[in-house]
Protein backbone atom coordinates (compact mmCIF):
# COMPACT_ATOMS: atom_id res chain seq x y z
CA UNK A 1 0.00 0.00 0.00
CA UNK A 2 0.97 3.82 -1.19
CA UNK A 3 -0.26 6.59 0.65
CA UNK A 4 0.41 10.23 0.81
CA UNK A 5 -0.42 12.36 3.16
CA UNK A 6 -1.12 16.46 1.76
CA UNK A 7 -2.17 19.19 3.87
CA UNK A 8 -0.56 22.75 4.81
CA UNK A 9 2.19 22.88 7.29
CA UNK A 10 1.39 22.05 10.72
CA UNK A 11 -1.85 20.28 10.25
CA UNK A 12 -0.57 17.15 11.30
CA UNK A 13 0.81 15.26 8.40
CA UNK A 14 3.57 14.10 10.13
CA UNK A 15 2.18 13.32 13.38
CA UNK A 16 -0.91 11.12 11.68
CA UNK A 17 1.95 9.62 9.11
CA UNK A 18 3.92 7.98 12.25
CA UNK A 19 0.94 6.50 13.41
CA UNK A 20 0.14 4.82 10.32
CA UNK A 21 3.93 3.83 9.77
CA UNK A 22 3.38 2.31 13.37
CA UNK A 23 0.15 0.56 12.84
CA UNK A 24 1.06 -0.84 8.78
CA UNK A 25 4.82 -1.28 9.48
CA UNK A 26 4.88 0.87 6.27
CA UNK A 27 8.02 3.50 6.77
CA UNK A 28 7.06 7.06 6.42
CA UNK A 29 8.84 9.22 4.27
CA UNK A 30 8.99 12.46 5.76
CA UNK A 31 11.14 14.59 3.35
CA UNK A 32 11.25 17.46 5.15
CA UNK A 33 12.97 15.34 7.92
CA UNK A 34 15.33 13.72 5.02
CA UNK A 35 16.28 17.71 3.91
CA UNK A 36 16.81 18.55 7.52
CA UNK A 37 19.06 15.69 8.17
CA UNK A 38 20.70 16.40 4.75
CA UNK A 39 21.24 20.47 6.45
CA UNK A 40 22.60 19.10 9.73
CA UNK A 41 25.33 16.76 7.80
CA UNK A 42 26.19 19.42 6.14
CA UNK A 43 25.46 17.63 2.32
CA UNK A 44 25.33 19.25 -0.90
CA UNK A 45 21.69 18.88 -1.24
CA UNK A 46 21.35 20.17 2.17
CA UNK A 47 23.67 23.13 1.39
CA UNK A 48 21.34 24.02 -1.29
CA UNK A 49 18.32 23.39 0.39
CA UNK A 50 18.76 25.43 3.91
CA UNK A 51 18.11 28.68 2.12
CA UNK A 52 15.30 27.76 0.45
CA UNK A 53 13.50 26.26 4.07
CA UNK A 54 14.95 29.09 5.77
CA UNK A 55 13.06 31.40 3.14
CA UNK A 56 9.28 29.60 3.22
CA UNK A 57 9.95 28.32 0.03
CA UNK A 58 9.95 25.25 -1.62
CA UNK A 59 13.50 23.18 -2.16
CA UNK A 60 13.90 22.95 -6.16
CA UNK A 61 11.72 20.23 -7.40
CA UNK A 62 14.69 18.15 -9.02
CA UNK A 63 16.42 17.99 -5.76
CA UNK A 64 13.47 16.35 -3.74
CA UNK A 65 12.38 14.13 -6.61
CA UNK A 66 16.07 12.57 -6.35
CA UNK A 67 15.73 12.41 -3.12
CA UNK A 68 12.73 10.64 -2.50
CA UNK A 69 13.54 8.45 -5.57
CA UNK A 70 16.45 7.04 -3.97
CA UNK A 71 14.62 6.75 -0.55
CA UNK A 72 11.94 4.47 -2.05
CA UNK A 73 14.21 2.10 -3.74
CA UNK A 74 15.49 0.81 -0.36
CA UNK A 75 14.48 -2.18 0.34
CA UNK A 76 12.33 -1.49 3.05
CA UNK A 77 9.32 0.48 1.00
CA UNK A 78 9.39 -2.56 -1.14
CA UNK A 79 5.57 -3.32 0.34
CA UNK A 80 4.76 0.34 0.45
CA UNK A 81 5.27 3.47 2.09
CA UNK A 82 3.85 6.88 3.45
CA UNK A 83 4.77 10.09 1.63
CA UNK A 84 4.52 12.82 4.15
CA UNK A 85 5.52 16.64 2.40
CA UNK A 86 6.21 15.07 -0.84
CA UNK A 87 4.90 15.58 -3.51
CA UNK A 88 4.25 19.04 -3.12
CA UNK A 89 4.21 20.40 -6.53
CA UNK A 90 1.96 19.41 -9.87
CA UNK A 91 5.55 18.34 -11.06
CA UNK A 92 6.48 16.14 -8.12
CA UNK A 93 3.27 14.08 -8.51
CA UNK A 94 4.08 13.92 -12.25
CA UNK A 95 7.49 12.96 -11.34
CA UNK A 96 5.85 10.27 -9.50
CA UNK A 97 3.45 8.56 -12.27
CA UNK A 98 6.84 8.51 -14.46
CA UNK A 99 8.41 7.11 -11.97
CA UNK A 100 5.03 3.97 -12.19
CA UNK A 101 4.51 4.50 -8.45
CA UNK A 102 0.85 3.82 -7.89
CA UNK A 103 -0.57 5.36 -4.96
CA UNK A 104 -3.70 3.97 -3.07
CA UNK A 105 -5.11 6.58 -1.67
CA UNK A 106 -4.37 10.49 -0.61
CA UNK A 107 -5.41 11.33 3.12
CA UNK A 108 -5.79 15.39 2.66
CA UNK A 109 -5.36 16.81 6.29
CA UNK A 110 -7.39 20.01 6.38
CA UNK A 111 -7.21 22.21 8.80
CA UNK A 112 -8.04 26.29 8.74
CA UNK A 113 -5.15 28.66 8.46
CA UNK A 114 -5.96 30.24 11.71
CA UNK A 115 -5.68 27.27 13.56
CA UNK A 116 -2.21 26.44 11.95
CA UNK A 117 -0.72 30.09 12.55
CA UNK A 118 -1.80 29.57 16.14
CA UNK A 119 -1.11 26.01 16.32
CA UNK A 120 2.97 25.79 14.94
CA UNK A 121 4.24 28.23 17.83
CA UNK A 122 3.62 25.27 20.06
CA UNK A 123 5.69 22.79 17.62
CA UNK A 124 9.00 21.27 18.08
CA UNK A 125 11.20 18.44 16.23
CA UNK A 126 13.79 16.14 17.75
CA UNK A 127 17.08 17.45 16.08
CA UNK A 128 18.24 13.87 15.94
CA UNK A 129 15.07 11.09 14.71
CA UNK A 130 13.06 14.20 13.57
CA UNK A 131 10.07 12.74 15.71
CA UNK A 132 7.55 15.43 16.08
CA UNK A 133 6.20 17.04 19.27
CA UNK A 134 3.73 19.63 20.23
CA UNK A 135 3.76 21.87 23.74
CA UNK A 136 0.43 21.18 24.71
CA UNK A 137 -1.26 18.68 22.10
CA UNK A 138 1.80 16.02 22.24
CA UNK A 139 4.59 17.13 25.00
CA UNK A 140 7.79 15.56 25.73
CA UNK A 141 7.83 13.23 28.58
CA UNK A 142 10.99 15.17 29.92
CA UNK A 143 12.06 18.46 28.94
CA UNK A 144 13.54 19.24 25.68
CA UNK A 145 14.45 15.67 25.44
CA UNK A 146 13.02 13.29 22.76
CA UNK A 147 10.87 10.11 24.50
CA UNK A 148 11.86 8.11 21.45
CA UNK A 149 15.66 8.99 21.07
CA UNK A 150 17.09 11.02 23.83
CA UNK A 151 18.17 13.67 20.92
CA UNK A 152 17.37 17.36 21.59
CA UNK A 153 13.82 18.82 21.35
CA UNK A 154 14.04 22.20 19.54
CA UNK A 155 11.67 24.67 17.90
CA UNK A 156 12.42 24.59 13.98
CA UNK A 157 14.41 27.27 12.16
CA UNK A 158 11.20 27.67 9.76
CA UNK A 159 8.43 27.40 12.16
CA UNK A 160 9.46 31.09 13.28
CA UNK A 161 5.79 33.23 12.75
CA UNK A 162 7.14 34.79 9.71
CA UNK A 163 7.88 31.95 8.07
CA UNK A 164 5.21 30.17 9.03
CA UNK A 165 2.93 32.91 6.59
CA UNK A 166 5.77 32.31 3.96
CA UNK A 167 4.97 28.66 3.91
CA UNK A 168 0.95 28.60 3.96
CA UNK A 169 1.39 31.15 1.06
CA UNK A 170 3.88 29.20 -0.97
CA UNK A 171 1.44 25.87 0.31
CA UNK A 172 -1.68 27.51 -1.34
CA UNK A 173 0.39 28.23 -3.95
CA UNK A 174 2.24 25.40 -5.27
CA UNK A 175 0.65 22.42 -3.31
CA UNK A 176 -3.16 23.18 -2.94
CA UNK A 177 -3.40 22.29 -6.52
CA UNK A 178 -2.55 18.65 -5.98
CA UNK A 179 -6.02 18.35 -4.42
CA UNK A 180 -7.47 18.18 -7.72
CA UNK A 181 -5.25 16.34 -8.93
CA UNK A 182 -5.59 13.34 -7.09
CA UNK A 183 -9.37 14.57 -6.47
CA UNK A 184 -9.86 14.12 -10.73
CA UNK A 185 -7.83 10.48 -9.94
CA UNK A 186 -10.44 9.39 -7.20
CA UNK A 187 -7.68 9.05 -4.54
CA UNK A 188 -8.58 11.82 -2.26
CA UNK A 189 -10.01 11.36 0.88
CA UNK A 190 -10.41 14.55 2.93
CA UNK A 191 -9.86 13.91 6.91
CA UNK A 192 -10.72 17.05 9.10
CA UNK A 193 -7.78 17.74 11.19
CA UNK A 194 -9.31 18.09 14.74
CA UNK A 195 -7.87 18.89 18.50
CA UNK A 196 -6.93 16.14 19.38
CA UNK A 197 -4.62 14.05 17.67
CA UNK A 198 -5.99 10.43 18.29
CA UNK A 199 -9.28 12.02 16.54
CA UNK A 200 -7.43 12.91 14.04
CA UNK A 201 -5.88 9.15 13.62
CA UNK A 202 -9.30 7.59 13.94
CA UNK A 203 -10.55 9.83 10.80
CA UNK A 204 -7.45 8.93 9.19
CA UNK A 205 -7.54 5.63 9.71
CA UNK A 206 -11.20 5.53 8.58
CA UNK A 207 -10.47 6.76 5.73
CA UNK A 208 -8.18 4.56 4.28
CA UNK A 209 -10.40 1.85 4.99
CA UNK A 210 -12.79 4.12 2.71
P1 LIG B 1 5.82 21.27 7.01
O1 LIG B 1 4.90 20.24 6.43
O2 LIG B 1 5.49 21.54 8.41
O3 LIG B 1 5.97 22.48 6.18
P2 LIG B 1 8.20 19.75 6.31
O4 LIG B 1 9.11 19.20 7.32
O5 LIG B 1 7.40 18.79 5.48
O6 LIG B 1 7.28 20.72 7.10
O7 LIG B 1 9.03 20.67 5.29
C1 LIG B 1 9.92 21.68 5.71
C2 LIG B 1 10.52 22.40 4.51
O8 LIG B 1 11.28 21.48 3.72
C3 LIG B 1 9.51 22.98 3.52
O9 LIG B 1 9.07 24.26 3.92
C4 LIG B 1 10.32 23.02 2.23
O10 LIG B 1 11.22 24.10 2.20
C5 LIG B 1 11.16 21.75 2.32
N1 LIG B 1 10.47 20.60 1.67
C6 LIG B 1 10.00 19.47 2.29
N2 LIG B 1 9.43 18.63 1.39
C7 LIG B 1 9.53 19.25 0.19
C8 LIG B 1 9.12 18.91 -1.13
N3 LIG B 1 8.46 17.78 -1.40
N4 LIG B 1 9.40 19.79 -2.13
C9 LIG B 1 10.04 20.94 -1.88
N5 LIG B 1 10.45 21.33 -0.67
C10 LIG B 1 10.21 20.49 0.36
ZN1 LIG C 1 14.44 11.65 18.70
Amino acid sequence: MNLIFLGAPGAGKGTQAENVSNKYSLPAVSTGNMLREAVKNGTEAGLSAKRYMDAGDLVPDEVVIGILKDRIALDDAKNGFILDGFPRTVEQAQALERMGVNIDKVLNIHVADERIIARMSGRRVCSDCGSSYHIEYKPVKSEGVCDSCKGSVELRDDDKPETVLARLKTYHEKTAPLINFYDSRGKLRTVEGQEKIEDTTRLTLEAIDS
